[in-house]
């Protein structure tokens, strides 16, 4: 029978979910705040320079995931891109992530992959057994020297904290590579959307059975008046912030505009702590296959989420997991309702990682219609 079902946001989460069960019959209306598709990988043409700009900071498309680059490649042409970033230190120049270049480069040495491996091993602190702290994890992982270059400064201005302050399992493995290899992503597929985010998007949304709606806020009043809701809006909103509001981080975007070629690569990390902002992207880089002559550039800035800010990247530390219970608590014991994405989840997800989930989430829902004894749960995933 066919289901009547509301999607409460226009990125991944949401459309892929719609567009999943659209194709089973169902009528999805779906509805944004904004005044446009795609959430945050939204992107769209500088009418000046006609350069294809990623609105809320760059996306570039990786992942391991056969199914989810099977059905990206269903609603775009992905275009070959490998993300190769750069990152000014001391007013020079080094390769990321830290691979055979970089510390050739450092430390002024020609190493084969051997003895940078032996260089590495001498430079970590040894006298630190079980680190704690991530400033512990990179001191013994990699030393001094490069723990300043690379990971202090950069960390201290994304995330607010002192790197002592932050969880030694943010850095899982050495993060270090004995060769030249400076492709950022170890995923097997790595692309960009010939026409963008945003066209592969509306692309998914164009199917008779999804009605798309913006600039229209979800409220309390359309609770009840759909079969099921798949809600990607921040959880804490969801309670009208009831318990307080959950911790992120935001980004400020200094827009400006080149004459030429301004940095030369997409992505340039700025690792001093004393420069303010962490990294200029130049966003004509991201679509290598076309060719501009002007150049847009983002200049990005990272600080506390406040009220009236987009939040970015969920905080997840102590005290926002205490808060984050007790509204985890309150879903659980929704009805007709499946909270979904990064929002709706409070986790950082990349798109792979989203659309997989969306995937997932839809053939969970599909499930629970023809069997009645699979009741649709309110978290597809482990959210505590
Ligand atoms: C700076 C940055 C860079 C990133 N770079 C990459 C990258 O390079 N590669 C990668 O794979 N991933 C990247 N990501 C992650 C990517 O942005 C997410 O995976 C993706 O946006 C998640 O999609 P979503 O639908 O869950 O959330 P969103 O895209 O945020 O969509 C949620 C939507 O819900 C709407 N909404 C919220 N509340 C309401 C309401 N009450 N009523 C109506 N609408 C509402 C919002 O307006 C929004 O459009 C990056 C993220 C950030 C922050």
């Amino acid at each position: 029978m066919q289901k009547n079902i509301l999607i409460v946001g226009a990125g991944f989460s949401g459309v892929v979910i719609a567009r999943k069960l659209a194709e089973c019959g169902h009528k999805i209306r779906i509805i944004d705040r904004r005044s446009h598709i795609a959430g945050n990988c939204y992107d769209a043409r500088d009418q000046e320079t006609n350069v294809m700009v990623h609105t809320y900071g760059p996306h570039i498309f990786h992942t391991d995931n056969k199914e989810v680059w099977d059905f990206v490649n269903q609603y775009s042409v992905m275009m070959p891109y490998i993300n190769r970033v750069k990152a000014t230190y001391k007013n020079r120049v080094f390769s990321l992530p830290i691979n055979l270049h970089t510390i050739n480069q450092f430390f002024n040495k020609t190493c084969s992959p051997d003895e940078a491996k032996a260089l590495i091993a001498s430079k970590g602190d040894s006298t630190i057994e079980t680190p704690l702290t991530f400033e512990q994890q990179a001191l013994k992982f990699v030393g001094k020297e490069l723990y300043e270059a690379f990971f202090k400064g950069y960390t201290l201005k994304q995330w607010g904290m002192q790197p002592s302050e932050l969880p030694a399992s943010i850095l899982k493995r050495l993060p270090v590579r004995f060769n030249y290899d400076d492709n950022y992503f170890n995923h097997k597929y790595q692309g960009m959307p010939q026409q963008g985010y945003t066209s592969m998007i509306e692309n998914m949304v164009e199917h008779p059975n999804i009605q798309v709606e913006l600039n229209v806020d979800f409220s309390d009043d359309d609770r009840g008046g759909y079969d099921h809701i798949f809600y990607s809006g921040p959880l804490d909103a969801f309670y009208h912030n009831k318990f307080g509001r959950l911790g992120y981080r935001t980004l400020d975007f200094d827009r400006f505009k080149y004459d030429g070629d301004y940095q030369g690569c997409a992505v340039m990390n700025y690792c001093d702590q004393d420069v303010p902002y962490t990294r200029i992207t130049e966003h004509k880089y991201f679509s290598p296959w076309e060719s501009h002559e002007k150049s847009v550039c983002y200049k990005e800035f990272s600080r506390n989420c406040e009220e009236g800010d987009i939040p970015y990247y969920p905080i997840r530390q102590m005290g926002e997991m205490t808060l984050l219970h007790k509204y985890l608590d309150l879903a659980e014991k929704e009805e007709s309702i499946t909270f979904i994405g990064r929002l709706g989840t409070y986790r950082y997800l990349d798109m792979d990682v989203t659309i997989a989930e969306a995937l997932n989430t839809a053939k969970i829902y599909l499930q629970s219609l023809s069997n009645q004894d699979n009741k649709m749960p309110v978290f597809t995933v482990n959210v505590r």
